[in-house]
C-alpha cells in the first residue's frame, strides 16, 4: 500500500465502516502446501503505525481505477514484498462485498516457499506462516472476518 496512488484514500461503505481504497481493495492470499503436508499462507506484520498496525494480513492495498482485483494484489505483492506474479498460480478468489466498497481475496498456490523481503516501511516483516498457527496471531479484523469464508475455499 501507497499513500499516493490514484485509488488511495478512505472510503465508506453502506454498512457503516471507513475502509482504505476509493475503489474497493483486494489481496493476495498465497498458499503452499510442503512434501510433508503442511499448508503455508504468506502473512504481512503490519507495521504498530499502521491503520490496525501490529496485525497479521494479507499483502495488498487499494485497487486504482480500471484494475482488477487479480492486477491489484499482484501489483502490491511485487510493491511491498517483491514477489513477482511469475512465482505463483491464482486459483480463485472470494469477494466481502459491503455494498459501496469491496474487498477481494486473490487466492494463490505457490509451489515452493518463495522468499520475499518487506518492501516497504508498512510491513513490520513479510513471512510464510503454517496455517494451523494463523488463529494464534493477532489477526487483522478484516482478514480474521473474511478467513473461515475464505479457508472454505482452499
Ligand atoms: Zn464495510
Amino acid at each position: 500500500m501507497k499513500f499516493d496512488g490514484p485509488g488511495d484514500g478512505w472510503a465508506w461503505c453502506e454498512l457503516g465502516h471507513r475502509h482504505w481504497g476509493l475503489y474497493g481493495a483486494a489481496g493476495l492470499l498465497l498458499r503452499h502446501r510442503s512434501a510433508d503436508g503442511e499448508d503455508w499462507v504468506l502473512m504481512q506484520h503490519r507495521s504498530w503505525w499502521s491503520h490496525h498496525g501490529d496485525t497479521w494480513g494479507l499483502l495488498g492495498g487499494a485497487r486504482t481505477p480500471g484494475e482488477s482485483a487479480e492486477q491489484a494484489a499482484a501489483r502490491e505483492a511485487w510493491e511491498e514484498a517483491g514477489l513477482a506474479a511469475a512465482e505463483y498460480a491464482v486459483t480463485g478468489s472470494y469477494l466481502d462485498d459491503h455494498r459501496g466498497w469491496s474487498y477481494t481475496t486473490v487466492l494463490a498456490h505457490a509451489e515452493k516457499l518463495v522468499s520475499v523481503t518487506a518492501r516497504t516501511e508498512e510491513s513490520a516483516e513479510v513471512r510464510w506462516v503454517r496455517q494451523d498457527d494463523l488463529p494464534t496471531l493477532p489477526l487483522h479484523p478484516g482478514f480474521a472476518d473474511t478467513w473461515p469464508a475464505v479457508a472454505a475455499l482452499l
